[in-house]
């Protein structure tokens, strides 16, 4: 990696959609900056989002947790930067990326899940990332788990998401912190008592410190982890189960539960030669994978690959 940067969007100063799209455009030409003064050349760009995305014309359909909606990424990041797009939804990204370089390498079966905002799936069967007929396979996220559960961003109650995501980690914890469960966390000094300050790096610290009530939630989230993965296990039958995000931080204290509840519900024979494991690359797979959708369509054809309208110096 030559050079890399985040920027938190969904911060205090809740950025909207132009600032986001914006940031990230400059983020794009800081990179290929950085790119070039290295001696590389932009090949192309990879854009990994959190939503569903129509393949064929490279638009982000519908990402409920940004509530964006019809955004033409491809064709507008083609016109800015003069170089092939490639637009993904995130998770698919990300399991690309794991295949690539990552925990799936030399794995032809495996589901990616990602936990960044919501919960995301990539499916890899035959050792190609499964679409289904639109592209849109892969949204374990909002299978119903709970009929009457808590709402869910996309329209549904008790998705799987509402009940394992990071957001809903979040709720449940400053909801125990509200009730007085959780004193050890609420007297970090970063928090002062103030629940609405707890972060996901909170709840980490107070589960290695053992706070009760936050090992209760993370119990919990193993445990519907632990069903959901069982369903897919016996849906598809893979060798690998990886989990990346918040999912992956969290993994010592959810792991355990959810490993219990695969045990005893998914049926013996596709079990028997599942493993899960934690994601190769955190919270950065989806990066690793937008550079894989690339990498993926140079190897395919390396003579065909040049910049579509303009060389990328035209820009500075
Ligand atoms: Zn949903």
């Amino acid at each position: 990696v030559v050079w890399q940067r985040k920027i938190d969007t969904n911060g205090p100063a809740k950025l909207g959609q132009p600032q986001v799209l914006a940031q990230a455009e400059t983020m794009v030409r800081e990179a290929s900056q950085q790119a070039q003064a290295s001696g590389h050349r932009l090949l192309g760009i990879g854009l990994g989002v959190p939503g569903l995305v129509d393949r064929t014309t490279g638009t982000l359909l519908f990402a409920p947790n940004l509530g964006w909606r019809d955004m033409p990424l491809r064709d507008m990041w083609q016109a800015a930067f003069g170089v092939p797009v490639i637009v993904e939804n995130e998770a698919n990204a990300a399991a690309l990326g794991e295949k690539m370089l990552g925990v799936a390498r030399r794995c032809d079966h495996f589901v990616y899940l990602s936990a960044g905002v919501g919960l995301g799936g990539g499916l890899v069967i035959d050792d190609k990332l499964y679409g289904g007929v639109g592209g849109f396979a892969g949204e374990i996220g909002h299978m119903t788990m709970v009929p009457d559960g808590p709402y869910c961003n996309c329209g549904n109650r008790g998705c799987w998401e509402t009940l394992i995501g990071p957001t809903a980690i979040m709720d449940r914890v400053r909801q125990a912190a509200s009730v007085g469960q959780t004193p050890w966390l609420l007297a970090l000094p970063e928090i002062h008592g103030d629940v609405k300050s707890i972060g996901m790096p909170h709840v980490l610290a107070a589960a290695e410190h053992g706070e009760p009530a936050v090992l209760h939630v993370l119990d919990e989230v193993g445990r519907y982890l632990g069903i959901g993965i069982a369903n897919l296990i016996n849906a598809f039958n893979p060798e690998l189960v990886v989990l990346g995000g918040v999912l992956s931080l969290a993994g010592p204290y959810i792991l355990p539960r959810a490993k219990q509840e695969v045990n005893a519900r998914a049926l013996a024979a596709p079990r028997a030669g599942t493993e899960v494991r934690l994601s190769a690359f955190k919270f950065d797979a989806c990066v690793m994978g937008s550079v894989s959708l690339i990498v993926r369509e140079v190897l395919n054809d390396p003579a065909a690959w040049r910049p579509i309208v303009q060389p990328i110096e035209a820009l500075a």
